[in-house]
């Protein structure tokens, strides 16, 4: 039987009209106009609600198979259905074993079976001494590659240099698949970690953190992406982009028509340096959220479309790690873990920002739909709605006013530089591939999501 979505609201590539999203099983059919309900069909009416397509998260770090007591496949896809969010693709590291080679995939595919709210997609490690590993990886389905330029924190994730990128892109040229690269080279951390340490910086404070991780080490590593991307021809994309002076790098690049794309994140487009305090350590990521002109030139960026996508890096740990245990000091910057955890809060968050800046919600759904889904290879099936995509259907309650609680965090540990923030917008209803998955903040049936590989 058919189904007919309708609202006098819909987001499709078009704008925000008007509309009846009509749905076959689990594709969208035709998209026509709101009083054009197919006879027969079911009809779901959300009044004025939005209805924007499920949104595309390509930058989470779901840690399982190996360190579920850190994250899994259950409690990440919740909070992803919670958020709006119907499609994630998984890091290859912080799992064991690290996603490599296609043993490792397998053992991912098996761990994420039955567990799954959403649709997901993994994607595979370039480390030093895998070459050998990444068509056979391609050939199973990863959706591309992903490396480090800089130590990852996990040691079965080795970081890489000029050679061994060398040696991964003359492999990775015939597979039509990206390179997603951490860019910061160890060089200017290095030097200034020693700088710091060798006039006794106190490390309780985040402005050494912040000193520790130089904008530098961001512009030569996308500097040497850039040259490696023009020599091999292959599709490079830089991760979490924190540097806005990496910006005019970019901006050449693109404009001598290189294959290069860049996305930033929930926390450097909302948080900024001046606000964070000292041992605060669940802000503690790499690369650093800078300055808070840092984050306006990257909105600029964003609204230029230079910076293509923004991504959550949901990467969560226990809160020992963090070093946040109460009985204890302040944590110190250096020993605490990297990563923040907001799975399922991006579209609240970056609407609430959007809002004070007077920006259109189309462009909410390019930066966390289209463009992910492109990256992935999954254009025209996820982050859109539009005749031929899959049924993912986000109904958004845009003027929602709410303050992000524990009980509002729905992956494991409750542990966010989001607790007590404001937010406007909220999801109310996640469908994947036509079947409600939540409504009333409740998950519906059992985990039905599906790996998805690139077309
Ligand atoms: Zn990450």
């Amino acid at each position: 039987m058919s189904q007919a979505f309708r609202s006098t609201r819909v987001l499709t590539p078009e704008g925000l009209a008007p509309a009846t999203v009509v749905v076959e099983g689990e594709r969208i059919v035709g998209v026509r106009g709101w009083v054009d309900v197919p006879s027969g069909a079911a009809l779901e009416d959300f009044g004025d609600f939005v209805l924007l397509p499920g949104l595309v998260d390509t930058h989470v770090h779901i840690n399982e198979p190996g360190r579920t007591d850190w994250e899994g496949f259950a409690t990440a896809t919740r909070a992803a259905a919670a958020g709006g969010v119907t499609t994630l693709v998984d890091m290859p590291l912080n799992c064991v074993p690290e996603t490599i080679d296609v043993k490792a995939l397998e053992a991912k595919r098996a761990a994420a079976e039955g567990q799954a709210w959403v649709d997901w997609a993994a994607w595979g490690g370039v480390v030093r001494g895998n070459a050998d590993a990444l068509e056979p990886l391609a050939e199973a389905g990863v959706a591309g590659f992903k490396c480090f330029l800089v130590h990852s924190g996990i040691d079965g994730f080795a970081w890489v240099d000029e050679r061994d990128l060398c040696l991964a892109m003359e492999r990775l040229r015939d597979t039509g698949l990206p390179l997603l690269a951490h860019a910061e080279v160890a060089g200017p951390v290095d030097a200034a970690t020693r700088a710091l340490s060798g006039n006794g910086a106190e490390w309780r404070k985040y402005a050494n953190y912040l000193a520790s991780r130089p904008d530098e080490a961001e512009t030569e590593a996308i500097a040497l992406l850039i040259r490696l991307c023009e020599k091999y021809k292959v599709p490079v994309h830089i991760v979490h982009l924190s540097s806005a002076k990496a910006l005019p790098l970019i901006r050449d690049a693109r404009d001598r028509g290189l294959p290069l794309t860049a996305e930033t994140c929930t926390h450097y487009l909302w948080f900024a340096a001046e606000e964070i305090a000292d041992g605060a350590t669940e802000f503690k990521c790499a690369p650093p959220i800078r300055g808070a002109a840092n984050r306006e030139a990257l909105w600029g960026a964003l609204g230029e479309g230079l910076i293509d996508m923004v991504t959550s890096d949901h990467s969560p740990c226990p809160p020992a790690m963090k070093r946040r245990d109460p009985t204890h000091e302040l944590p110190r910057w250096d020993e605490a873990w990297g990563g923040v955890a907001s799975l399922g809060l991006a579209l609240p968050v970056l609407w609430t920002a959007m809002r004070r800046r007077g920006l259109h919600i189309g462009f909410l759904v390019d930066w966390m739909g289209e463009a992910p889904a492109r990256l992935a290879g999954l254009a025209g099936r996820k982050g859109v709605l539009t005749t031929g995509a899959d049924a993912d259907l986000v109904v958004f309650d845009p003027d929602a006013s709410w303050k992000v609680e524990a009980d509002d965090l729905h992956f494991r540990h409750k542990l966010s530089p989001y607790l007590g923030v404001e937010l406007r917008g909220r999801v109310l209803e996640t469908w994947v591939r036509g079947e409600r998955i939540f409504a009333q903040r409740d998950w519906i049936g059992s985990p039905r999501g599906r790996e998805q590989v690139r077309a």
